[in-house]
Protein backbone atom coordinates (compact mmCIF):
# COMPACT_ATOMS: atom_id res chain seq x y z
CA UNK A 1 0.00 0.00 0.00
CA UNK A 2 0.91 3.80 -0.46
CA UNK A 3 1.02 5.98 1.87
CA UNK A 4 1.32 9.67 0.96
CA UNK A 5 1.22 13.31 2.26
CA UNK A 6 -1.44 15.40 1.66
CA UNK A 7 0.73 18.03 0.07
CA UNK A 8 2.59 15.82 -2.02
CA UNK A 9 -1.11 14.49 -3.87
CA UNK A 10 -1.76 18.26 -4.03
CA UNK A 11 1.43 18.75 -6.07
CA UNK A 12 1.05 15.83 -8.25
CA UNK A 13 -2.57 17.32 -9.45
CA UNK A 14 -0.95 20.81 -10.03
CA UNK A 15 1.54 19.48 -12.35
CA UNK A 16 -0.97 17.28 -14.05
CA UNK A 17 -3.06 20.63 -14.60
CA UNK A 18 -0.40 22.92 -15.59
CA UNK A 19 0.79 20.67 -18.23
CA UNK A 20 -2.35 19.71 -19.80
CA UNK A 21 -3.05 18.53 -22.60
CA UNK A 22 0.90 17.55 -22.40
CA UNK A 23 1.82 13.97 -20.05
CA UNK A 24 3.37 15.14 -16.60
CA UNK A 25 5.52 12.81 -14.88
CA UNK A 26 7.74 12.63 -12.04
CA UNK A 27 9.29 10.38 -8.96
CA UNK A 28 7.45 10.09 -5.34
CA UNK A 29 10.10 9.75 -2.57
CA UNK A 30 10.24 8.67 0.83
CA UNK A 31 10.59 5.68 2.75
CA UNK A 32 9.79 2.02 1.81
CA UNK A 33 8.67 -0.72 4.33
CA UNK A 34 9.65 -3.36 2.08
CA UNK A 35 8.46 -6.30 4.87
CA UNK A 36 4.84 -5.03 4.99
CA UNK A 37 4.72 -4.00 1.38
CA UNK A 38 4.19 -0.36 2.66
CA UNK A 39 5.63 2.79 0.47
CA UNK A 40 5.50 5.99 2.06
CA UNK A 41 5.47 9.05 0.00
CA UNK A 42 6.91 12.47 1.56
CA UNK A 43 7.70 14.51 -1.62
CA UNK A 44 7.64 14.94 -5.28
CA UNK A 45 10.15 15.20 -7.60
CA UNK A 46 9.05 16.16 -11.26
CA UNK A 47 10.91 15.21 -14.20
CA UNK A 48 10.46 16.97 -17.95
CA UNK A 49 8.84 14.30 -20.00
CA UNK A 50 10.94 13.54 -23.04
CA UNK A 51 8.63 12.36 -25.22
CA UNK A 52 7.22 15.42 -27.11
CA UNK A 53 6.00 13.48 -30.54
CA UNK A 54 3.64 11.35 -28.21
CA UNK A 55 3.51 13.99 -25.00
CA UNK A 56 -0.65 13.71 -24.63
CA UNK A 57 -0.29 9.32 -24.46
CA UNK A 58 3.25 8.20 -23.32
CA UNK A 59 6.18 9.65 -20.95
CA UNK A 60 9.73 9.04 -21.01
CA UNK A 61 12.74 9.73 -18.63
CA UNK A 62 15.84 10.75 -19.21
CA UNK A 63 18.49 8.48 -18.05
CA UNK A 64 20.34 11.77 -17.12
CA UNK A 65 17.35 12.64 -14.44
CA UNK A 66 17.12 9.47 -12.61
CA UNK A 67 20.71 9.85 -11.86
CA UNK A 68 19.55 13.81 -10.97
CA UNK A 69 16.73 11.72 -8.50
CA UNK A 70 18.70 9.34 -6.72
CA UNK A 71 21.31 12.26 -5.85
CA UNK A 72 18.92 14.11 -4.94
CA UNK A 73 17.03 11.26 -2.41
CA UNK A 74 20.60 10.23 -1.62
CA UNK A 75 21.41 13.41 -0.03
CA UNK A 76 18.10 13.82 1.60
CA UNK A 77 18.33 10.10 2.87
CA UNK A 78 15.02 9.51 0.95
CA UNK A 79 14.20 6.21 -1.64
CA UNK A 80 12.62 6.72 -4.58
CA UNK A 81 9.00 4.85 -4.04
CA UNK A 82 7.33 5.56 -7.28
CA UNK A 83 6.79 7.22 -10.31
CA UNK A 84 3.68 9.41 -11.01
CA UNK A 85 2.33 10.62 -14.41
CA UNK A 86 -0.84 12.15 -15.83
CA UNK A 87 -3.03 10.82 -18.54
CA UNK A 88 -5.19 13.59 -20.14
CA UNK A 89 -8.41 13.03 -21.51
CA UNK A 90 -8.15 9.62 -19.98
CA UNK A 91 -8.80 7.48 -17.30
CA UNK A 92 -6.53 6.74 -14.49
CA UNK A 93 -5.62 3.23 -15.25
CA UNK A 94 -2.09 1.55 -16.88
CA UNK A 95 -1.69 1.51 -20.23
CA UNK A 96 -0.10 -1.96 -21.84
CA UNK A 97 3.12 1.23 -22.06
CA UNK A 98 2.86 1.55 -18.32
CA UNK A 99 3.06 -1.99 -18.02
CA UNK A 100 5.75 -2.49 -19.98
CA UNK A 101 8.25 -0.37 -17.90
CA UNK A 102 6.65 -1.18 -14.43
CA UNK A 103 8.97 -2.19 -11.75
CA UNK A 104 8.13 -4.01 -8.68
CA UNK A 105 8.19 -3.00 -5.30
CA UNK A 106 7.07 0.22 -6.45
CA UNK A 107 3.75 2.77 -6.67
CA UNK A 108 2.45 4.39 -9.75
CA UNK A 109 0.00 6.86 -9.53
CA UNK A 110 -1.76 7.78 -12.58
CA UNK A 111 -3.90 11.14 -12.49
CA UNK A 112 -6.61 11.61 -15.03
CA UNK A 113 -7.03 15.28 -16.12
CA UNK A 114 -10.02 16.07 -18.26
CA UNK A 115 -10.13 19.84 -19.99
CA UNK A 116 -7.36 20.55 -17.70
CA UNK A 117 -8.84 19.47 -14.50
CA UNK A 118 -8.01 16.77 -12.60
CA UNK A 119 -10.91 14.30 -12.80
CA UNK A 120 -9.49 11.32 -10.65
CA UNK A 121 -5.92 9.53 -9.39
CA UNK A 122 -5.19 6.17 -8.26
CA UNK A 123 -2.17 4.37 -7.26
CA UNK A 124 -0.65 0.88 -8.73
CA UNK A 125 1.71 -1.83 -7.99
CA UNK A 126 2.41 -4.82 -9.92
CA UNK A 127 1.33 -8.09 -8.94
CA UNK A 128 2.38 -11.13 -10.87
CA UNK A 129 3.44 -9.03 -13.63
CA UNK A 130 -0.22 -7.17 -14.19
CA UNK A 131 -1.03 -3.91 -12.22
CA UNK A 132 -3.51 -4.38 -9.37
CA UNK A 133 -5.02 -1.21 -7.70
CA UNK A 134 -3.41 -0.43 -4.51
CA UNK A 135 -4.73 1.05 -1.25
CA UNK A 136 -3.57 4.67 -0.31
CA UNK A 137 -4.10 6.49 2.46
CA UNK A 138 -3.14 9.95 3.19
CA UNK A 139 -0.79 11.53 5.53
ZN1 LIG B 1 0.25 6.03 -18.63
Amino acid sequence: MLKIKKEAVKEIKKQAEEGYPYEICGFMLGNIDFENNVRECTEVFQVENQNKERANDRFEIDPKDYLKVEKYADEKGLMIVGIYHSHPDHPDRPSQTDLMFAQPDMSYIIVSVEKGKTKSWRSWELEEKNFKEEKVSLL
